[in-house]
């Protein structure tokens, strides 16, 4: 039989032309956003003041199955993708399992993670409608660095609210997006409302995604031209990362095999909804039937521990409400090195699929994650981001309980990005100083007793 290569590369002719809308095939749609004001489903009119029209579209489409994806779009896909697939000889062989792993890896552009898929999206559709700027929210500054290059590339100006712990920890990613051209603001900041207040209540504040949002936000709807935009949750974030799946699936498809288990590290779940897209739609339509794994961590751990409700998705409460598994909005997790993966609630799609039983969720402590991580860096020479060794864990964890059962299963996993600008995070691992913070369940009834009325 001949041995399938370690990296199975598309062309550039197979990078997908149009994006999967996952809702299309759900039975159970994925519950509406609602205006916090008067409660009903949120209408077309009432959030293009958010966000710029084509993508508030998209937003409330559950419908349209494929969607074409722009020749401009397609030309800054083309500088980084196809995305290789690549199969972890390496570690399987450290594991000494009989299963068959399998990584699609995003971390090959200098957003160091998948989100630059979505970047180019929302800062191409902004520039069609004739917009001059645009704001956002960046936790540990993939998404702000993502934006910062598809800003730069269409011509648009870009204020990033970067949560002040990270601002303070990653001085170069900060210089990343400023060589990009973006403006970077330590949030939470005195250019916004919301920050002013939440500074005068507490100086001191190191902030958190939710706020960074609500800045990021109210900044957005009080300057002209300009559009807020978002790296995750949203469901059309989950559309433009599709792409990340339908390439998989194409790879797969070369070498003649199909994933038994899937498994993806969930923050506000962009890259598991993407990775998964086509995937999920065998499992709803019948045509296979796949395990689905979301890795989450132990400290913020939304999915496994949260509750399935209208929340909004930001501190300051100015977005509209959406149903999704979360730890309610005041949430503040403990300072985990992942912080891609420190947001409060899930994406409406896969909270409804996860409700329906079509997919599992693990919380894992950051310490066992770190661990999988080194492991895997020696075996396969990539650093893994914090976020990504998230899955990485899950996937190593599979291969384990294969080795016992004897199965050759075959597990795909998605290695979202790398790990460069972690490395303090890494340090706290190979020094023995990292925690594995958990809350208690007095901790998340704090939280739980503000989700917003609307859910009684
Ligand atoms: C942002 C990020 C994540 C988590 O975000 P999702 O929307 O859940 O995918 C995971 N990995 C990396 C490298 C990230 O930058």
């Amino acid at each position: 039989m001949k041995k399938i290569p370690h990296k199975i590369f598309l062309s550039e002719e197979q990078i997908p032309s149009k994006w999967y809308n996952l809702r299309a095939d759900m039975k159970n749609k994925p519950a509406p956003m609602l205006n916090p004001a008067t409660l009903q489903p949120i209408t077309l009119e009432e959030i293009t003041p958010v966000f710029c029209e084509a993508l508030a579209k998209q937003e409330l489409d559950n419908d349209t199955r494929w969607v074409d994806i722009p020749e401009s779009i397609m030309d800054m896909y083309r500088i980084y993708r196809p995305s290789p697939l690549i199969r972890a000889y390496n570690l399987e062989k450290a594991l000494g399992t009989p299963a068959k792993i399998y990584f699609k890896y995003e971390g090959n552009n200098t957003s160091g993670s998948h989100k630059l898929n979505s970047a180019i999206a929302q800062a191409y559709y902004a520039k069609e409608q004739g917009l001059k700027s645009l704001t956002t929210e960046t936790g540990a500054g993939q998404w702000g660095t993502a934006l910062s290059e598809a800003c730069a590339y269409f011509g648009l100006d870009l204020n990033v609210y970067m949560v002040k712990v990270s601002y303070e920890q990653k001085p170069y990613r900060k210089a990343v997006m400023q060589t990009f051209g973006a403006n970077v603001i330590a949030s939470p900041s005195n250019t916004t409302q919301i920050g002013q207040k939440i500074l005068a209540a507490d100086p001191n504040e190191r902030g958190s995604l939710g706020c960074a949002i609500s800045e990021a936000v109210e900044k957005a709807v009080t300057s002209d031209n300009c559009r807020y935009v978002l790296g995750s949750v949203l469901s059309q974030v989950l559309l433009h990362q599709s792409v990340i799946g339908l390439e998989t699936e194409a790879a797969f498809n070369m070498i003649g095999e199909y994933p038994d288990i899937i498994v993806g590290c969930a923050g506000g779940g962009s890259n598991l909804g993407g990775l998964i897209a086509p995937f999920m739609r065998d499992k709803l339509t019948g045509k296979a039937n796949p395990r689905i794994i979301a890795a989450e961590p132990a400290s913020c751990p939304s999915l496994t521990r949260g509750k399935y409700a209208y929340d909004f998705c930001d501190t300051g409460m100015i977005t509209p409400m959406a149903k999704m598994y979360t730890l309610g909005c005041e949430f503040k997790p403990s300072a985990n090195h992942a912080g891609g993966l420190r947001y409060h609630g899930m994406s409406p799609i896969l909270s409804q699929l996860y409700d329906d039983g079509f997919m599992e969720a693990i919380a894992l402590e950051q310490t066992s994650v770190f661990e999988a991580a080194v492991m895997f860096a020696k075996c396969e020479t990539i650093l893994p981001a914090p976020e990504s060794a998230h899955a990485i864990k899950g996937a190593v964890q599979e291969a384990l309980k294969c080795k016992e059962s004897g199965e050759a299963k075959t597990i795909l996993f998605g290695l979202t990005g790398t790990g460069y600008f972690d490395m303090t995070a890494y340090t706290s691992y190979l020094e023995g100083q990292m925690n594995d913070y958990v809350p208690t369940d007095a901790d998340l009834e704090v939280a739980f007793s503000k989700l917003p009325p609307v859910n009684v």
